[in-house]
């Protein structure tokens, strides 16, 4: 119904898929509907982190069609100068602030904006603590607890208090099924990556799910860690947590500190947004959690996180890890083979327990 309503307006299958079913709703009047009271959500301003091109496409339009502000502040793909990236990343931000300010008509509360760094730094911090005990065998989680947590990336809640709590009592318990042994998939044999795209409609689960009736289990993928955590990688390839300044003993004080720390997580410490390195980083999480295969989902309604994904699988074989690519759609059912995904899982799964 929201495709067709897009498409109706002459936004095809190869616009942003997630973001097409939005602007679908919009066309339709649903979008920003609370279903319970039968009011609409009316924001002043779009604030986008920017990570692909199909974002900047689709909330440009939504501000058209709302008639609100747009801000944008991209997080800049790097592969020569971190320092030129970093100080990109934080201009954008103190523009931001000033744009902010003139929209809303206050000015910046730095307490807050201090607060909410923190809160995102500590949810991060869990959120990579979480993804590096998925290293245990048995995997503590699936994938689909992972997508779970990493729903509160999506919504742009991590700065708040409560959800940062949230994320601490969340490590608490993973680390106590760590030790206690207690697996998500009790018959785990064969430890899977699933990289790319998944369905934002309800087959979610089945494609998730599917490989357990041959022992495997999906526990992780670059995407999952990487929008959620921040990581600090060894010479020997090995994943660990990076040191903040509030844990030197450095608390946060300021606007810029907060946008230096900000600018540390997403630009140095976050493997997802490394763009340009993403195949060798796919490779190296693989290693360091050591799968014995891993699954890529090409959706061509999505130029983020397909980017990189055909070279990842290339880089992984080639290292002598299996790798098999299947083609979906997030939002459009039709693009997704379900019994094509399962004859390739049902061959997949056997090469690797044949292995
Ligand atoms: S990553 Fe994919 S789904 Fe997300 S905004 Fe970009 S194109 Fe759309």
């Amino acid at each position: 119904m929201f495709n067709q309503a897009a498409e109706a307006k002459g936004y095809g299958r190869d616009c942003c898929s997630t973001l097409r079913i939005a602007l679908g709703a919009h066309f339709m009047g649903t979008f920003g509907l609370d279903a319970t009271t039968g009011k609409h959500l009316h924001p002043d301003v779009i604030v986008n982190v920017i990570i692909c091109q199909g974002q900047v496409k689709s909330h440009q339009l939504h501000a058209e069609y709302l008639g609100i502000p747009n801000i944008n502040i991209e997080l800049p793909f790097y592969f020569q100068s971190h320092e030129i990236a970093k100080k990109h990343f934080i201009d954008q931000c103190h523009q931001a602030v000033e744009k902010l300010e003139k929209t809303l008509g206050r000015k910046c509360d730095d307490e807050k904006l201090v607060e909410g760094t923190k809160n995102e730094l500590r949810t991060r911090l869990s959120m990579t603590r979480i993804a590096l005990l998925q290293r245990t065998v048995p995997a503590p989680l699936k994938q689909r607890h992972l997508g779970s947590l990493m729903a509160f990336q999506l919504r742009g809640v991590t700065h708040r208090c409560d959800v940062a709590d949230f994320f601490e009592l969340a490590l608490e318990e993973v680390k106590q099924r760590t030790e206690d042994g207690i697996a998500a998939f009790e018959n785990e044999e064969l430890r899977l990556f699933h990289e790319g795209s998944l369905p934002w409609y309800a087959k979610i689960g089945d494609v998730l799910r599917y490989p357990e009736r041959h022992g495997g289990v999906y526990m992780g993928s670059l995407n999952n860690f990487g929008i959620g955590g921040c990581f600090v990688i060894d010479e020997q390839g090995h994943w660990g947590v990076p040191q903040f300044p509030s844990e030197k003993g450095h608390e946060i004080k300021s606007r810029d500190e907060a946008f230096e720390a900000l600018a540390k997580v997403f630009l140095r410490y976050s493997p997802f947004y490394q763009l340009f390195q993403r195949p060798e980083l796919r490779l190296s999480a693989a290693k360091d959690w050591e799968v014995d295969g891993v699954v890529f989902a090409l959706d061509r309604g999505c130029v983020g996180i397909t980017s990189g994904l055909f070279e990842s699988a290339l880089v992984v074989k080639k290292a002598g890890i299996r790798a098999t690519c299947y083609e979906t759609s997030s939002t459009y059912p039709p693009d997704f083979d379900e019994k094509g995904y399962q004859r390739l899982m049902d061959m997949f799964l056997e090469t690797l327990r044949t292995r």
